[in-house]
């Protein structure tokens, strides 16, 4: 036991919220938000150059983090104030803030249905904040829609194929494997990763992708880092479970074969088809390839099928490890299982 190191409880709670105290000298320059101004208001909060006027006993009824901060006794708080409000500055996005202060003062959270319609914008800024302040409820609102949006069993996956998944129309994948990357959700990255594969060219992968407002999604080097090396593991997967069935007389023409010379041509053909690059977009695909096998007779057709969805099945289970994940099931979001 050292008298060296005295301990501040208060000190070390504010440590843990990251939250500083805004200097007066710097507070010129910041601007009013214009939705998010409460004229009752009895507390001011900043993000970047935006304030915002809001109510203490409502931050801390959704937030544990402001719950703990507000209960540090106010002398400790100090200066500056703005109209009698104390200010506090926060190291996050404005238009984070201004998202998650519009669910919370101007939105119907409980409302049947309202969770489909959370933009990817909204669904960030809640997982972020969500997650540094301890906004429990939008944090797992944000978590079960980004769930929802990237599968995690291949029977989601498939159902979520043939549907029309709703944030995959606009230009999302690396938005969405960012957020997945920056707040810790892992449950979500190996669909998260492969669509990126399935979807975009190394090129794209490399340069960014440009979103409708004109800006450009990029993902950082370590995760370009991963895609290229998933891309050659996943390659190597699928011409292993999804294709190599082809490549021998194992499966087809099978025993029961009513064409063997016929389907055994169907098969080269369709062998062809992939040579001499493989599209890893056919990994997981539950209907192209299994479309091909209409060209067999119906006894190797149902073989084929059946050896077709075992080496989906097994590409499935298999995914995690080609971006260097942990296996399905030690998969956790926010660090818990
Ligand atoms: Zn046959």
């Amino acid at each position: 036991m050292s008298e060296s190191q005295p301990t501040s409880i208060p000190n070390a709670k504010r440590k843990r919220t990251t939250m500083r105290l805004e200097p007066p000298s710097t507070a010129s320059g910041a601007t009013r938000s214009t939705r998010i101004w409460l004229e009752d208001g009895n507390v001011i909060i900043q993000a970047q150059t935006t304030q915002f006027r809001v109510h203490r006993g409502i931050l801390s009824r959704h937030s544990r983090v402001f719950k703990d901060m507000f209960a540090i006794p106010q002398p400790e708080l100090g200066e500056p104030v703005i109209e009698g409000c104390p200010i506090f500055r926060l190291f996050d996005a404005a238009q984070d803030w201004e998202n998650l202060l519009t669910l919370l003062y101007d939105g119907s959270i409980k409302s049947e249905g309202w969770m489909n319609d959370i933009s990817l914008g909204l669904m960030v800024s809640m997982l972020r904040l969500g997650k540094k302040y301890e906004f429990k409820h939008f944090r797992q609102i944000a978590l079960q829609r980004l769930r929802a949006e990237l599968p995690q069993t291949l029977e989601t996956w498939d159902k979520r194929y043939l549907g029309k998944p709703p944030l995959r129309d606009e230009e999302t994948e690396f938005d969405l494997l960012n957020i997945a990357l920056e707040v810790g959700v892992q449950t979500v990255l190996p669909i998260a990763f492969y669509w990126c594969l399935q979807d975009r060219t190394m090129k794209q992968i490399i340069r960014g992708i440009p979103r409708k407002d004109g800006t450009l999604s990029q993902l950082t080097q370590e995760t370009k880092n991963t895609l290229v090396l998933g891309k050659e593991r996943l390659s190597a997967g699928t011409v292993k479970h999804a294709v190599g069935w082809l490549k021998s007389d194992k499966c087809v023409p099978c025993a029961q074969c009513t064409s063997r010379d016929a389907c055994k041509a169907a098969r080269f053909r369709i062998l062809e088809m992939f040579w001499p690059m493989l599209n890893v977009s056919i990994a997981l695909d539950p209907v192209g390839l299994g479309l091909t096998m209409r060209k067999f007779c119906a006894p190797c057709a149902t073989a084929a099928r059946e050896v077709f969805q075992d080496g989906r099945k097994k590409i499935w289970k298999e995914l995690p490890s080609y971006f260097g994940l942990p296996r399905w099931e030690d998969l956790k979001d926010f660090d818990r299982k």
